[in-house]
Parts: structure tokens; sequence; C-alpha cells
């Protein structure tokens, strides 16, 4: 079975677009899913701050006042109001037929309930702008009956090919032409909840300063970890995948997993410094396999404790004080040509980093 469903999604990554649904908005005709922006992550699962809740749809770009087309072909069967009555693009519809079932919102329908088939026009792209400013406009498509990855066993079986379908969409993001945010970072998963997206980002959620211009500035309690980046800026998507906490890898055998730290974007040869004060006290590496950018450390201390990957340390073990030189970015371009070069940094525990950059 798992052999199977790992064929089955390997299947439908690499087909990317190939999926059995149809263009979902105009302009956008590989149904290319929002990447990472200033209000968060537009793929499956894109993990919240806090950890618990994850986004439960797939945001398929679409500029503002586009035509959107129905992506199978169903039934409309009612209205749906994600954010419940309370802003401008607070509508969307449920569509069901063709084996699937999906609330698709932030469109003004053309109709509330009736036949529709594929490829018609179900709707225009209402204005995104208006509500949250430099986002990536997008309609959020989520699954009727809502899976929450973090349980998985009762959707598992029922629901693996939708799944499976949502992970394509996204695969696209991560392969074809990734969304570069304003501030080349990202903030996930302020859009979780299926019955309230899209939230703005709240001073609570937002450790990180929202400097004017939309540009991320990090204000967390570390320190610069990287010569030329100020701001401990988060490499955003690019042909490798994504840099932020949560974001998904593909495995050699097709399985998705996540990516358990946050990529700190840094030039090969730039000088990597501590981000806080403690004791290093070991040498990890990442790879099995060993290559040109197969070396990190461990450092404990000031409550924290992280592994930071592809630097050459200035050394394996002792003191060493916040903002001190802590070794040099590796040249990651030579293992992985046109990747964002970085710092790899994530806490022991495993959990979201994050907020302290
Ligand atoms: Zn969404
Ligand atoms: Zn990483």
């Amino acid at each position: 079975m798992l052999i199977v469903r790992a064929i089955i999604v390997a299947t439908l990554i690499s087909s990317v677009a190939a999926g059995p649904w149809g263009q979902i908005c105009a302009g956008n005709p590989m149904n290319k899913a929002r990447g990472c922006d200033g209000y968060g992550c537009g793929y499956y699962a894109a993990p919240r701050k806090d950890g618990r809740r994850k986004h439960l749809g797939v945001d398929v770009i679409c500029r503002d006042g586009s035509t959107v087309y129905a992506p199978f072909s169903g039934m409309i069967e009612r209205r749906i109001n994600p954010h419940g009555g309370s802003s401008v693009i607070d509508n969307g519809v449920q569509l069901r037929g063709s084996g699937f079932c999906v609330q698709m919102f932030y469109i003004r329908p053309v109709k509330y309930r009736g036949r529709i088939n594929k490829g018609q026009t179900i709707g225009e792209m209402m204005p995104m702008q208006r509500v949250y400013p430099g986002i990536t406009s997008h309609v959020h498509v989520q699954k009727c009956n809502r899976f929450n990855v973090t349980r998985p066993e009762p959707w598992k079986r029922k629901h693996s090919l939708f799944l499976n379908e949502l992970l394509s969409l996204n695969d696209i993001s991560l392969h074809l032409a990734p969304l570069f945010n304003s501030c080349g970072s990202s903030r996930p998963g302020q859009h979780i909840s299926s019955t309230a997206p899209a939230q703005p980002l709240s001073a609570a959620l937002l450790a990180p300063a929202f400097a004017a211009g939309g540009r991320c500035v990090f204000a967390g309690p570390w320190g610069q970890i990287c010569a030329g980046n100020p701001s401990n800026k988060v490499r955003g998507c690019d042909i490798k995948g994504c840099g932020n906490y949560g974001a998904p890898r593909k495995s050699r055998d097709g399985t998705i997993r996540r990516h358990l730290g946050v990529d700190v974007v840094c030039n090969d040869g730039s000088t990597v410094y501590a981000p806080f004060s403690g004791t290093i006290e070991r040498q990890v590496i990442p790879y099995k396999i060993n290559n040109a950018i197969n070396n990190g450390i461990l450092l404990r201390g000031s409550g924290f404790c992280v592994k930071m990957f592809y630097i050459k340390p200035v050394k394996y073990q002792g003191q060493i004080a916040k903002g001190n030189k802590i070794g040099v970015m590796l040249p990651m371009q030579r293992v992985y040509p046109r990747i964002t070069s970085h710092v790899h940094i994530e806490n022991c525990n495993k959990s979201d980093p994050t907020g302290n950059l």
C-alpha cells in the first residue's frame, strides 16, 4: 500500500499540471500555487506559528479580477463565507462532482447553486489586495471534509489520492516558478483554518516587525547569522525548494518530508556569526554521503540548542559569544547550482526556530 501510494505521489508530482483538474485561474495555466509571502505560505499543511494548526488547502495564484474556472464538472452546492461575512473577499462556493468535493474561497461566483462543467467560468477573483496589500492573490482550494495532517489516521485511506493532488499542485510552486515574496522569507501559516482563513498578521503572530514597504525584518532574540544579511532574511523558494520551516521536501522514493529547520540566506564564503552565546558542543553533519558542504556544529546556550549546517566552523568545541565569528559559509553553489545559498539552522528538538531570527 505504501509503495502504491509512493508511486501515485511520484506520478502526480512528475506530471506537474497534468492532474485531473483543469486550469483554475485565467493567467495561471499551470495552476501554479502561491509560494511564501509576507502573510504566509500557500502550500498544503503550511505550518502555523503556534505549530498546532495547518493550512488545510492549497492557494492557486490568481490576480484580482481574473476569471476563475471550474476545475472539474459538478454541482455548485452552496455559498461559503470563509471570513464569516467580515471582508470584501468573503465569498466562495462548494463544488461537488467527478469524484471530488472542494470549497473555493475569495471568488465572486456566477451562481450559488447548479451544474457547471470543467473549464466553465465559475466566478471572478475578488480584490484580495485591498484586504492584504502585497499578498500573492489567490483562490484558496480545499477539500470539503477538511483533513488534518497532524492527525492522519481517519482520513488517510479515504483521502490519500486527494492529498496527493494537493501536493502535486503545491509541487508546481517548488519546481516551475516559485514565488519570491517581497521579503524573500516566509511567515508560515498566517492563513490556516479553513473557516477563518487569511487572518491578517496579528502582533502576537508577528514576532518579526513588518516594516514599511512590505519588507520583513526579523526581531527575534538571535543576532545576525550571516554577513551581508543583517535581518536574517530567510531563503524563499528556488529550484531546490523553499527555505521556511515546514516546507515540503521530496525524497528519492517520492515520499514527502518536511523541512524541520529554517534556511538563512548566506552567500558562499560569507562569515557566519553565533546567533547567541553558548558552547559549541560538537561537529554535526547533514549528509551520509560526503560533499563540499557537509559540515556544521551543535551550539547550546542562552536557553537555546541549535544545529547549524553548511558552515566550516572556527572550532568544534568551546565557548562562543553572540555575534562572534563561528565559521564560514561553505560553497553551496558547487553542490546545488543556482540554489539560494544558506545556513540551515534547526532547533535540536526540531521545533520551529523562525520566531528566534
Ligand atoms: Zn489558503
Ligand atoms: Zn534547510
